[in-house]
């Protein structure tokens, strides 16, 4: 092990000794060689005193006395040993949120944090989480990856696949944070460009389960539709509709931020990729590491207008395809008609996609002021037809502002007792039928 405590202080001797030049190293060793055998060196977890050993072959490196050891020494070295591969960003960004959620453990009793080294010691596991947290005996494994596709990607891809895999046996969930210089996005293509290793880096939280919900019932109100292809994504092959997220770290200096990403990952072969939900966006440390059943890691209300805004999207590429093979059938249908019968189809088909276009980019309405016009029976005709298109589309999200669409039927059928407006009765009427 490279650490002991030496004067009441952590003593790393691999970093101590880098600081010298060569001609130095030799009588700076010897030094602490000294102090070591006069009982300077003290185990930082089993208090024993340490010996320092600088061989030819092995590196310099404190042990306890004959080969004794103990759990902790050990531990520590193989968090070590798993940790070599990373670069110098690595421990920084991993103290950062050490301390976040350590500050947090103050503030909330069924909360721990602890390095996964020191937490599980005693059980002598293979591998360690960099944080382990516990909230409300949910366990959780928290580990930063930097350098991900440098030790080739076959590699690491192993690694991080056999360390999921030994977290889940013991019953701990893993959160990963990717360095973000592995970061490739493109939105325009709703693609991002992923190494193989990422594919295993992907979790799964609540907001995840959220998104598989909407797409569950996108595809049941649309089904023959390809959601990816809608927006022009490219897909290997078929893709489960199984949305995860991605979490890069960006670090400056001792300040840290991160960025969301939620995707669909594609079938897993080169080159590797996933269809991008959203735009990923980016929080802050406070925001990001929240814990309450989980740690929250996204923005509950950007979620949410994510969630609105790629409805609404799918909703007008599927009614522009309809427009547009609608317009075909037409163009087909008038060949061998009169040239200006064509034309007046054609604008008509033209005026109603503008139609509809302005129907669904205006879906996203305040639910709760939309509820107290009806009960006011001041909703306008505009108005009664976007609560429709929101409540056929949204009305699973009712519940988050303490609605139901019983309920908002119950206002409905009022306001039809009460209001004469044709239009507006039309559109209630409908509402009334969903
Ligand atoms: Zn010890």
């Amino acid at each position: 092990m490279d650490v002991a405590l030496y004067e009441g202080e952590t003593l790393n001797i691999t970093a101590e000794i880098s600081r010298y030049s060569d001609a130095e190293k030799d009588r700076m060793i010897d030094k602490y060689r000294k102090a070591a055998e006069k009982k300077a060196m003290i185990c930082p977890f089993c208090h024993e005193e340490l010996r320092l050993r600088a061989g030819e072959i092995n590196e310099i490196h404190f042990a306890h006395l004959k080969g004794k050891s103990c759990q902790g020494a050990e531990a520590y070295d193989t968090y070590h040993n798993q940790t070599k591969r990373e670069n110098k960003k690595h421990s920084v960004i991993k103290e950062i949120i050490y301390n976040e959620l350590k500050g947090q453990e103050l503030i909330r009793p069924d909360l721990k944090v602890e390095y996964g080294y020191k937490e599980k010691a005693e059980e002598k596991w293979k591998h360690y989480p960099d944080i382990y947290l516990n909230k409300n005996g949910r366990e959780f494994a928290v580990s930063v990856i930097t350098n991900v596709h440098e030790i080739g990607d076959e590699k690491i891809v192993k690694t991080i696949n056999k360390r999921n895999k030994y977290f889940k046996e013991k019953g701990l969930e893993s959160i990963w944070f990717v360095e973000d210089r592995e970061l490739a996005d493109d939105f325009e293509h709703r693609v991002l460009h992923l190494w193989e290793a990422e594919y295993g880096l992907a979790i799964k939280t609540e907001e995840d389960y959220k998104w598989d919900k909407l797409l569950k019932e996108l595809s049941e109100e649309f089904p023959g539709y390809n959601i990816t292809r809608l927006f022009g994504y490219r897909a290997h092959g078929t893709m489960n509709q199984d949305v995860r997220s991605l979490y890069y770290v960006h670090s400056i200096g001792d300040e840290i931020t991160f960025s969301v990403y939620r995707l669909i990952l594609d079938q897993m072969q080169s080159p590797f990729r996933g269809f991008a939900l959203t735009e990923g966006y980016r929080m802050n440390i406070s925001q990001a590491l929240i814990v309450r059943d989980e740690i929250l890691l996204s923005d509950k209300e950007r979620e949410d207008r994510n969630r609105l805004e790629f409805a609404n999207q799918v909703l007008f590429q599927i009614e522009a395809l309809k427009a547009e093979a609608a317009l075909r059938r037409q163009a087909n249908e008038v060949r061998y008609e009169e040239q200006a019968r064509d034309k007046y189809f054609a604008s008509t088909v033209q005026e109603s996609l503008a139609e509809v276009a302005v129907t669904y980019m205006t879906v996203d309405i305040d639910i709760v002021e939309y509820v107290s016009k009806l009960k006011y029976l001041s909703l306008s005709p505009q108005e009664a037809e976007s609560l429709f298109y929101y409540l056929k589309v949204h009305r699973s999200e009712l519940e988050d502002y303490g609605l139901t669409l019983t309920e908002v039927k119950k206002w409905v059928r009022y306001a039809l007792g009460k209001i004469n407006d044709s239009k507006i009765r039309e559109w209630l009427v409908e509402i009334e039928a969903l």
